[in-house]
């Protein structure tokens, strides 16, 4: 599939590492400019390094203020990947209030901000536009110790419709992606255990995770116009799990 982003300008959040840093390398691969947002300063100075010309932008996303300050004033985006999370891991009868706030803050109050600022601008200049939020396969099934992460990532299936709901007579799509494990930082983090990682891969009809390769494509495949017809939706990128 020859995709092509020439002359779009793309914002990548959580870009430093893992799923989001792929994106950006990708779609700057196909043509696009591409505005990379992470919290920690050398990961955006490496990817600088890697792809010269991309637009680092630092900034702690759980931070309204800050983000406003960083975003407010970007300029036009025309693509947008809300993919910056944490996961914090805690059993149900002892998650705190400091680990709610700052997963739904960084998870979801984030995609709220970033996309209000995408979609006022793209509305102004009454230019379409595609946003993919990344979610998760959690966001359908249950995993351990991770009632605050999947809670998060639920609650992106409604924003994604109610985002595709509103913004859609303005020619903005709205999708996400929802994949299984992948063994990017934090996938490493949630599969500590050896043991249970070799139990789960086994769970999958495929027998495997997802490669960030795989990710990538399908939010490549969400923000381009071959989708054009799609939006509201998600795609599973789960190695089958979900239909086990
Ligand atoms: P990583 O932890 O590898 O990378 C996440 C990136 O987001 C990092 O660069 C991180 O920066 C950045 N980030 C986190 N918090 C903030 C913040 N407050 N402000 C700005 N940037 C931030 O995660 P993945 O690449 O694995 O995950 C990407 C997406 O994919 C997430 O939405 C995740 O929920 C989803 N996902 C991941 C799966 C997996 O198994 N890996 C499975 C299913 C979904 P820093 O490190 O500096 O904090």
């Amino acid at each position: 599939m020859q995709l092509n982003f020439s002359g779009l300008r793309a914002l990548v959040t959580g870009a430093g590492k893992g799923i989001g840093r792929d994106t950006v390398k990708a779609l700057q691969a196909h043509g696009a400019r591409v505005v990379a947002v992470s919290r920690t300063n050398n990961d955006l100075v490496s990817l600088s390094k890697e792809c010269p010309g991309i637009e680092p932008v630092c900034v702690d996303l759980g931070d309204w203020e800050a983000t406003e300050r960083a975003l407010g004033g970007i300029g036009p985006v025309d693509l947008l990947v809300n993919n910056a999370a944490v996961a914090m891991q805690q059993p149900f009868l002892e998650v705190t209030k400091e680990a709610f706030d700052r997963s739904f803050d960084v998870n979801l109050r984030s995609v709220f901000q970033v996309s209000q600022i995408v979609a006022r601008g793209l509305i102004e200049r009454g230019a379409p536009g595609s946003i993919v939020n990344v979610s998760s396969m959690v966001a359908h099934v249950t995993f351990p110790y991770l009632s605050t992460y999947s809670s998060t990532k639920g609650a992106m299936t409604m924003l994604t419709k109610a985002m595709a709901f509103e913004l859609g007579p303005h020619q903005i799509r709205v999708n996400s992606v929802n994949p299984t494990v992948v063994l990017t930082a934090m996938g490493r983090q949630v599969l500590y255990d050896a043991e249970f990682a070799q139990k789960l891969k086994e769970r999958h009809p495929l027998r495997k995770f997802a490669e960030t390769e795989d990710v990538v494509n399908s939010i490549l495949f969400l923000l381009s116009d071959r989708s054009a017809s799609t939006s509201g939706g998600g795609i599973l990128v789960d190695a089958g799990y979900l239909a086990s």
